[in-house]
C-alpha cells in the first residue's frame, strides 16, 4: 500500500520553515491505518518484545493497536504531572528551551524487552528520552518503530545501537 498518499504535508506549520507531516488523514481511512499497523507488525514482529512504551500523545495511537495486535502490554509515556502513581522523569533539549517525560516506577520490569513506538522521528529528541527512562528501570529496548522517518534530521544516529523501524521516508 502506499501510505505516503494518506500524510498530509501541512507547510510552515507549527512554524515558519516547518513541513510537518500530519497523520491524521492517515488515520481517519481504516484500511489505510489497519494497513499501516499491520505492516509495523510485520517489521517488528521478530524481536520477541514483552511490552510497548509509547510516547504521548501520537505514540499511543500507534503503540496501542500494534500492542494489541502483538498480544504484549502498552506502558505510556507521559508529560510530568499526568500519571497517577510513582513516577520517575528524565528531561531533554527542544530547539527552544526543555521537556520532560515521566513514566511510572512500575511500568517496565527488569529485563523486559522493549519496543518503544512513535508516529515520527525527527531529532530523536524525544526517543533518547524514553530510551533514558526504560533503561533506569532495567528495560532492555530492543527498537524503535516509526510510522514516518525525517531522515534529514538524522535522528536514527541519536539511538545508539537501538534499531530503527519505520515504514515511510522523508
Ligand atoms: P523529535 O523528538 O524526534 O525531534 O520529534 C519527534 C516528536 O515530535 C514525535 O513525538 C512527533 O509526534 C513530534 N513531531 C515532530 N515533527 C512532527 C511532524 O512533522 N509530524 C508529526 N505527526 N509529528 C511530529
Amino acid at each position: 500500500m502506499n501510505f505516503k498518499e494518506h500524510i498530509r504535508v501541512v507547510e510552515n506549520w507549527p512554524q515558519e520553515g516547518i513541513s510537518f507531516k500530519d497523520i491524521t488523514t492517515l488515520l481517519q481511512n481504516g484500511p489505510a491505518f489497519k494497513g499501516a499497523i499491520d505492516e509495523l507488525k510485520q517489521l517488528i514482529q521478530h524481536l520477541e518484545i514483552d511490552v510497548i512504551a509509547g510516547p504521548e500523545a501520537r505514540g499511543f495511537v500507534i503503540g496501542c493497536p500494534l500492542a494489541y495486535a502483538l498480544g504484549v502490554g502498552f506502558a505510556p509515556i507521559r508529560k510530568p504531572g499526568k500519571l497517577p502513581f510513582d513516577t520517575i522523569e528524565a528531561g531533554y533539549d527542544l530547539e527552544y528551551g526543555k521537556d520532560k517525560l515521566a513514566m511510572h516506577t512500575d511500568a517496565i520490569k527488569p529485563g523486559q524487552r522493549v519496543l518503544i513506538a512513535d508516529d515520527l522521528l525527527a531529532t530523536g529528541g524525544t526517543i533518547s528520552t524514553a530510551i533514558n527512562l526504560i533503561e533506569q528501570l532495567g528495560g532492555e529496548v530492543v527498537g524503535a518503530a516509526f510510522l514516518i522517518e525525517l531522515t534529514y534530521l538524522t535522528g536514527r544516529e541519536k539511538m545508539g545501537n537501538v534499531d530503527v523501524y519505520s515504514l515511510l521516508k522523508y
